[in-house]
Parts: structure tokens; sequence; C-alpha cells
């Protein structure tokens, strides 16, 4: 088995889990420590204990099964502090901004399986000297570096991407290995601004440096703010879409005497401007960032009902990148939204991805691993992040309740878990013995979840339905063209 499919490096994982690769019909020879609940073809907890008690939990309540979910214990603070990595890190200060459309060259970390999105935090573990040492001069300079995805092109050479991130290093450890000499660094840093690789090179000591184009962030002005008359703003705008609507009356010292807010319920449609132009209002409705954010919002609910709305970022571009960062999409899709420019066409995308995604499947052989609706937050970060095993492999990895067509291989550890409590087990698809993830058990009784698949986005690909759930579709009233405009987006991935 191949170093980077071991999840989390444990010695208990041995030949058991060699022998399964030509071991694809026989479940039941996959190690001694599998749970005979877990040894079928499909995973389904429905038809264990806990789903019998929710199946009787489902007869008194319409939530049924999904009712189970919202009552878990653990702390989803944990997973995004990367305790594994040991509490030891130190504090980077200082942070790096770079101008839109500015050219610089900086570091790049080539990650396989890694697409990073801004706002995305990724562990790292490194092992190699001169990486080492590069990582350490940018902690005393400005903490960036790139970090581009690669895989491996006909001849065997690496094909890295066009589009990156850079990433900003906030807290890392440096340690030297007093017997052997050698350097082990542990760092965390998030993703930040995307960029266009123009020219790559190697230095003097073999580290590879990029020059890159930062790209910008296009955000366009609200639709019809200046088609919409003055005077109808008081009664159709929100708050933040004005900045008159508290008129406040001070005297010759600048005291405010009296200060009256004129917001109103909104008493006019505020795309009745619309028809002041050439386009009519469903057009506009398309393009508006506040209704685009409502309906992702909306379908992300669909995704994972435990998902508390005011978790989500409030602006468009963060909850744009949010979503990229949360969606088990697999690196074509994740690259394409990392080339938008514009957060409202990124969201457009994003919301046609989400209706018309039902199922994820295994990218290898096309089974059926999971429903949409098993996707659920371990961590106050979102269901999917980045964690890295002891090897320095990074896993982007996405929590769901319950996954099919899964077997497990060898034993179970609770060393170096992601998901403090939880110790793991590696699952494979059934159908190409692909790597896809690890299972994850309670070390305790009381802890819930007791269980929970953790998926490698690299190992995913979701599945389009043909058709489009109508009951998921609100924006049927907005317009009839929009249908097609979607077909068209997903077409051009
Ligand atoms: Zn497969």
């Amino acid at each position: 088995m191949a170093e980077d499919l071991l999840p989390l490096l444990g010695h208990n994982v041995g030949p058991a889990g060699d022998n399964n690769d030509s071991d694809s019909e026989n479940t039941s020879s996959t190690g001694s420590s599998v749970d005979p609940e877990d040894e079928g073809l499909i995973e389904d907890e429905g038809d264990g204990e806990e789903g019998q008690r929710n199946r009787r939990k489902g007869r008194v309540n319409d939530g049924g099964d999904r009712t189970r979910t919202r009552n878990h214990n653990f702390d989803t603070t944990l997973p995004g502090t990367h305790s594994y990595l040991g509490d030891d890190l130190e504090e980077v200060r200082g942070r790096t901004v770079h101008e839109d459309n500015t050219v610089v060259t900086i570091p790049l970390l080539p990650l396989p399986g890694v697409v990073l999105v801004p706002g995305e935090v990724i562990p790292l573990h490194l092992f190699q000297q001169q990486l080492i040492a590069a990582i350490r001069r940018l902690a005393d300079t400005d903490k960036t570096f790139g970090v581009v995805t690669y895989s491996m092109e006909p001849d065997h050479s690496p094909g890295f991407s066009e589009i990156g991130c850079t990433a900003e290093l906030y807290s890392m450890k440096n340690e030297v290995d007093d017997q052997a000499g050698l350097s082990v660094l542990r760092a965390l840093a998030r993703g930040r601004q995307r960029f266009k690789v123009m020219g790559m090179h190697r230095d003097v000591v073999g580290i590879l440096m990029a020059k890159v184009r930062i790209l910008p962030e296009i955000n366009v002005p609200r639709c019809l703010s200046g088609a919409r008359p003055a005077t109808q703003n008081k009664f159709c705008c929100s708050p933040t879409e004005q900045d008159d609507v508290v008129k406040t009356a001070v005297d010759r010292q600048g005291n405010v005497i009296k200060s009256i807010n004129l917001v109103v319920n909104k008493q006019v449609d505020r795309f009745t401007a619309a028809h002041l132009t050439q386009w009519p209002p469903w057009v506009y409705k398309l393009y508006d960032a506040e209704l685009l954010k409502e309906q992702v919002i909306k379908e992300l609910h669909s995704w994972n009902d435990t998902l508390q709305a005011a978790s989500l970022p409030t602006d468009a571009t963060e909850l744009s990148y949010w979503v990229a960062q949360n969606l088990p999409l697999d690196n074509t899709m994740r690259m394409h939204l990392l080339g938008v420019t514009c957060p409202i066409h990124r969201l457009r995308s994003e919301l046609a991805i989400m209706k018309k995604c039902a199922i994820l499947c295994c990218k290898n052989c096309m089974k059926q691993i999971a429903r949409k609706e098993e996707v659920f937050s371990m961590s106050s970060e979102g269901p999917l992040g980045a964690y890295v095993n002891p090897g320095g492999h990074v896993h982007e990895t996405l929590t769901l309740y319950k996954a099919n067509n899964l077997r497990l291989v060898g034993y179970s550890s609770t060393e170096h878990s992601w998901f403090p409590g939880y110790a793991w087990t590696i699952a494979q698809c059934h159908g190409c013995a692909s790597h896809m993830g690890w299972k994850f058990t309670a070390a305790k009784k009381k802890l819930t979840p007791q269980k929970f698949w953790g998926l490698c986005r690299s190992s995913l690909i979701p599945s389009f339905s043909k058709t489009t759930d109508k009951a998921n579709v609100d924006t049927a009233s907005i317009a009839g063209d929009e249908q097609e405009e979607e077909e068209l987006i997903l077409e051009g991935w």
C-alpha cells in the first residue's frame, strides 16, 4: 500500500491492510478488528441499535432518522485546532497582503489532491530539509508561500495547476532530531489570495519558486443601485444598502440633538426600478448578491441540516469561498471556482452544482458512496477540512454520517487522530479497492456521534442528476431561462 494512502500512519495497520487489495470479495478477512456490523458491502447505521432507536424516534418525530444527528456532544472546535500536531506551535506574527494584479515571486509548495481556497486552513508536517529552511526564512519575512496542486502526467512528470492560492503561515514549530540531526517542521497556514502561475524555476537549493500574478476579486455594484430613484431607497433597501437611512440633527458644537432612523419595512419591491431600465426584474434577481446568498444558504441546509446559519460568512465573497471549500468537488471543479474572479458568478456556479448534485461516488469506479444529506460538520469550520498525517500527506476530508459500498481494512487506532476521542479505521471502496478515507468510532461510550465517516475529497466525485428536484428550485419563479443557464454553467466545466 502506497504511503500516501495511510491516513494516520499506524504501526497497527499492517499486513491485514495489504492483503486486502486482492481480497475484494471476501470482506471477512479484512482485519480482526472490523465490527461485524461493518462487514457487509453496505454500511448502514440504520440497521444497528442506534438506527432502531432512530426509527422509533422517527415514528414520533417527522425529522425521523436525521434527528439523531443534531444532538451530538463532540466539541466541534477541536478539529480546527489540529491538536494532533502538538500544543506547542508558536504564533507567527504579521500579515502580508499583495495588491491585486501585482506579480511576485514566491516559494511554491505543490500538494497532490489539495486545491487550497482562500480562508481554508492547511496543516503541514514537513521533513524535506531545504523546504523547512525556506519556510523558516519565510516566517521572518512575508510569511507567504504558494500552494498548487499537481497530478502525474503520462510521462510520469508532475503537471502543476495554473491557478493556485497563497498560504500565510500563522503558527509553526521547528524541531531538530538530535540523533539524526534532521529538522521536522509542523505548521498551520491559511489560504489568502488566488494567483495565476506565470513561470516556475528552482533556486540554487532546489526549492520550487514561481512568478505569480495575484488575481483580483471583482466586486460588482449592487443591482439597480444606479437606476433606482433615491426617493425609493428608504422604502425598499436594507440599512447596509444606503448610507442616509439615519438622519441626525446636530448643534453647532456637533452634539447630536435628534437622530431618526428612516428605514421602513420593505414596502416597495427593490427590483421595481428595473422597469425603468431595458431589463426586466428577473434578470437583476439572477445577479443579486443578497438573493444569491439566501438561495445558497437554503441549498446548503438541504446538504447539511445541522449547519448553523450564524456560523456562515455574511460577505458574498467569503461565503463563495466557504462553499468552494466545503463542497466535495473534484479538482477540476474546484480549480474552475478558483479561477472565477467575481463572487456573484462563483455563487451562481456553486448554486448550480448544489442543485444538481444528489450523490457522491467513488472517483475511480463511480460506485455510489453517499447521499448528500449525509454530509455534516464535525468541525466548526465546516464539513470539509484539510488534515495532515504523520507522513506529511495532506488529506482534505469530508465528514458524513453514513456511507455505502465501503469496507474497513486493518485495525482501529486513536493514534494521531484528527478528531480527538475517536479511533480511525481505513476504508476502501468495495468496487475497486481504492482508498476512500476512514471510519471514525468514538473511544468513549458517552461521546456522540458514536461513529461517522471521514472521506477524502480527492477520492470522491459528485454525480449530477439529469432531472432537477423541483422542490429545491425556488428560483423557477425568478426566471424560466435560469435552468438553461445552469446547464450551460455545468457543461462548461
Ligand atoms: Zn471504487
